[in-house]
Order: structure tokens, then C-alpha cells, then sequence
């Protein structure tokens, strides 16, 4: 006969009950995420060079399931000719936020890059970044999900200045919702150091939490100039720091939290052994870490995918996703009220959860 903790272990590899693992998610790029089905429509109407059929259509812009790790084949599904209208913007980013409602997530900080958005067609920067959110919100408010944004600026396609600038420009519409700046792409030929003069506008703001991508395929050094010279207080991946000991007691030591992405790791190659990510041993021996899905359309997965592989590599209890999804909430960009609020409902969505768990 089969031990109880066994029959709950094999539950949690149930997909159908592991989505209603209560959830929160702070590294999640809206651009990574977009319902394929509205982007199809969306290609079709805009009568743009893609494939007509829906099932190569899905193939030219999600990472293959039989693909072994390859970093360009990955950085190839972004695309960023879908748009010829604030309109479009509005209906893809209007339709993806609703299908967050089948992931079991309770919180979410969306990143989004305004660039993305706006540089095919030379939009206004400004008025994407209103339609985006203003989509978004529209679409959360309806599936009841609260979400924050954190604004991604690219280190390939925008100087310091350019940011400071672009920035500055956004800041005047005073969105409530963007809690965090982000910075993304090119780690290993855009050194952190040649943003210092944004972020330290950005900290002279203090309103802004700072979350850097560091470290995922680029060595531990990024991640100490990331927060000793970016004020990072949040590292995207930080897979390397699982090779510095001296980061990773200052990580612990400043409750500074790597939000882990294993599906995307694997995928880019940062880290191809995902029964051995680092994850595992990070979480295990008390580091701050989290679980997050980055880019979940273009992987060809969800969130939920992500805490599976957590259950059948590292075999993590509801136990551990509840302190992993307490981490997330320490870690989130928001103030201390509303953290133990949050705390709050997922201790009643987790009972409700674990009602549910096989006994
Ligand atoms: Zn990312």
C-alpha cells in the first residue's frame, strides 16, 4: 500500500490540482507571454509573413519541445512586428492577461518593455506604456488578479541617458502600478557598469524597486555590480551565484532574492541539467530564492510546468512551495501593509489548497 506522503507527492504532479497552487510571480515578461491563439488572429488581420497555418505558426514563434538548449534559437521567437495599431497593443495585451486566469496566481509583477511595443512602428513610447497597463488592468480586473508592473529597458537598444530620458517621460503620467525597474538582454556585451547613471536616477527616486537580470548566463561578478553599483534589490536567474559563497551569504545576509526561472534556464542554455538547477540546493540550504516562469508562451509551458519539474527533480512538498511562495511575497515590490495582506489570503488559499491534497 501506498505511504500518504506518497499519494500527496504523485497529487502534486497533478496538473489539474497543482494550478490551483496558490501563486505568486515576479518575473514574468508580458512579451513572453502572449495567448498564441490572439497572435495568430492578430498576424492573419494584419496580413503579416507568417504562416497561415495555426499549428506552424505556433512553431515559428515557441521554442520546440524537442530542442535541446540553444540561447539564439530562444532570443529568435521575440518578435516585434504584430503591431500596425495602439489598438493591436491593446487587443494582444488585453487577451493575455486574461488567460493568467488559469495558473492559480494570486499576485503578479508584470515586466513589459516599452520598446518592444513601440519600435516597429516608431510609436510614442509614452502612449504605449499607458495602453499597455490600461489593457492589462482592464483584463486583471476582470479575472480579479492584482498585478504590479515593473517597466524592462533593454541594455542593447537604449543607452543610460536614453532610459533616464524615457523614463522621465513615463514617470509624468504617474501610474500607480509600476512598482520596479527592470533591466534585460545582452549580459555578456553590455557590462552593468555602463547603466550606473540610470539606475542611480532611479534610486534617487525611491519609489522604484530595482530587479536586474545578472547572472544568467553571464559570471557571479555581474550580480555584486548589479547590486553593489545598480542597487538591485531583486536578481532575474542569478544562476552563477550558486558558485560564489561570499554572494551568496550577502544574499542572505540583505535578503536580496533570485527569482529563478527553470524551464527558461534550460531552454537558453543557462542551465541545462534542470533535474540539478540550483534552485534545489539554494532553497534548501536557506537562501532566497523563488519560482517564476519568464517567458511561459514562447517555452511552450505555464507556471505550473515549472513547479511540476520542481516536485519531480527536487521532489518539493506543498510545504516548500509555501515557504518558496513566502519568499516571493518578502520579495515583491510592495509596502509592508500590503505584503502582510497578501500573506494573509495565501495562507487561506493554501488550506484551501491542501483540502484538496489526497489524504
Ligand atoms: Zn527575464
Amino acid at each position: 500500500m501506498r505511504s500518504s506522503s506518497k499519494a500527496k507527492a504523485d497529487s502534486l504532479l497533478d496538473k489539474s490540482l497543482m494550478k490551483d497552487f496558490p501563486k505568486v510571480e515576479l518575473h514574468r515578461h508580458l512579451e513572453g507571454m502572449f495567448s498564441i491563439e490572439h497572435l495568430f488572429e492578430l498576424s492573419l488581420k494584419n496580413n503579416l509573413d507568417t504562416p497561415g497555418d495555426f499549428n506552424e505558426f505556433k512553431k515559428m514563434f515557441q521554442f520546440p519541445k524537442d530542442s535541446g538548449p540553444d540561447f539564439l534559437l530562444f532570443l529568435s521567437k521575440f518578435k516585434r512586428f504584430w503591431y500596425r495599431s495602439y489598438e493591436d497593443i491593446d487587443f494582444i495585451v488585453y487577451h493575455s492577461v486574461l488567460t493568467l486566469k488559469d495558473e492559480g496566481l494570486i499576485y503578479l509583477e508584470l515586466r513589459f518593455s516599452p520598446e518592444h511595443f513601440a519600435e516597429f512602428n516608431d510609436f510614442d513610447r509614452v502612449k504605449v506604456t499607458k495602453v499597455v497597463i490600461d489593457a492589462a488592468n482592464r483584463a486583471a480586473k476582470e479575472i480579479k488578479l492584482p498585478i504590479n508592473y515593473l517597466l524592462t529597458f533593454n541594455r542593447m537598444f537604449q543607452t543610460a541617458q536614453n532610459m533616464i530620458e524615457l523614463h522621465q517621460k513615463i514617470d509624468k503620467l504617474e501610474i500607480p502600478k509600476i512598482v520596479g525597474i527592470d533591466l534585460a538582454g545582452d549580459e555578456i556585451n553590455y557590462a552593468p557598469e555602463l547603466f550606473i547613471p540610470f539606475f542611480d536616477y532611479i534610486q534617487s527616486l525611491n519609489r522604484f524597486g530595482i530587479d536586474i537580470h545578472a547572472g544568467e548566463v553571464s559570471e557571479a561578478t555581474q550580480i555584486w555590480s548589479s547590486i553593489l553599483k545598480l542597487h538591485a534589490t531583486r536578481i532575474g536567474h542569478g544562476i552563477s551565484a550558486i558558485k560564489d559563497s561570499k554572494l551568496l551569504s550577502y544574499l542572505k545576509k540583505n535578503q536580496i532574492y533570485l527569482c529563478q526561472c527553470i524551464t527558461s534556464n534550460y531552454q537558453t542554455g543557462a542551465w541545462v541539467e534542470s533535474e540539478k538547477h540550483p534552485i534545489d540546493q539554494l532553497y534548501r540550504q536557506g537562501y532566497p530564492v523563488c519560482i517564476n516562469s519568464d517567458d511561459p508562451t514562447i517555452q511552450d509551458t505555464d507556471l505550473t510546468d515549472d513547479y511540476i519539474k520542481c516536485v519531480r527533480f527536487f521532489h518539493f512538498t506543498a510545504q516548500d512551495f509555501y515557504n518558496l511562495n513566502i519568499n516571493a511575497i518578502n520579495a515583491a515590490f510592495l509596502s509592508e501593509k500590503e505584503k502582510s495582506q497578501l500573506k494573509k489570503l495565501f495562507d487561506i488559499k493554501y488550506k484551501e489548497f491542501l483540502k484538496k491534497l489526497k489524504h
